[in-house]
């Protein structure tokens, strides 16, 4: 099994997991046209895609979905909420083939087994997901308020794990964004800071880790530097082994053995 990410941060966000020769993305959050130019900066096309799997109907999540899901022939992967939601803002194109996940219902896309799990966000149905291989298993954390018990354990025993470290809270209250944005981002329903998710990844079974990657970082209320030792500092481990997930670059095609 191997993943990488296209984009990861509020202007857009994109995973695609591979297994057994099925690739998924995992929500797509860029337009069909930039999720294509950054498929072939992995040396993947469009039709090498199986399906997408959209987490929750915030714009940096399923923006370019249904489009590309269009012009592509993929099945779209959503919950009911997220479908609803999703239709409600226009954000559905006619004739797309979805696929209602349960979110507390695994599910196979040939290779590639999903187990999506409920979280607490500002969202209709909000999932994210564990997506393995049936040996080896990549958890992705983004887009939270706070930790569960239930997140916890979903998280627990991971090979790899992508995870959201948004803001830093220094820089966010001290920050220009209006009172309420701050309120929402570092509420029980919005975003983990940089402390939560150390916080997080110290309460894991993280025995069987090969890859730690600090995602969907704010460009205003944080810094790379912060979230990379916020994480080590977790980890107990060297800052250059976590790796972060950018806006522009995502992150290089990662490997688990
Ligand atoms: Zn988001
Ligand atoms: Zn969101």
């Amino acid at each position: 099994m191997r993943f990488a990410s296209l984009a990861s941060g509020s202007r857009g966000n994109c995973l695609v997991a591979e297994s057994g020769g099925t690739r998924v993305l995992l929500d797509c959050g860029l337009s069909p046209r930039e999720t294509a130019r950054r498929l072939g900066r992995l040396g993947l096309a469009p039709a090498d895609l199986s399906a997408i799997l959209v987490t929750h109907e915030h714009d940096d999540h399923v923006g370019g979905a249904f489009a590309f899901a269009a012009a592509h022939e993929l099945t779209v992967y959503l919950t009911r909420g997220t479908l609803q939601a999703a239709a409600g803002a226009g954000k559905v194109v006619e004739g797309v083939h979805t696929e209602l996940v349960d979110g507390r219902a695994g599910f196979a896309i040939g290779g590639v087994q999903a187990r999506p799990f409920t979280v607490p966000h500002d969202a209709r149905e909000p999932v994210q997901y564990v997506l393995c291989d049936g040996a080896r298993s990549l958890g992705v954390l983004t887009d939270i308020g706070a930790p569960t018990p239930h997140v916890l354990e979903m998280l627990s025993g991971c090979d790899a794990l992508v995870l959201e470290c948004n803001h830093d809270r220094a820089m966010l209250r001290d920050g220009g964004y209006p009172r309420w944005l701050k309120e929402r981002i570092g509420g029980p329903l919005g975003h983990l800071d940089n402390d939560q998710a150390a916080e997080l990844l110290g309460a894991l079974d993280r025995s069987r880790l090969q890859h730690v990657i600090g995602a969907h970082l704010s460009q205003q209320n944080n810094r790379p530097a912060l979230a990379r030792a916020a994480l080590a500092r977790a980890l107990d481990c060297a800052e250059d082994w976590v790796g972060l997930a950018t806006q522009d670059e995502g992150f290089a095609w990662r490997d688990l053995r």
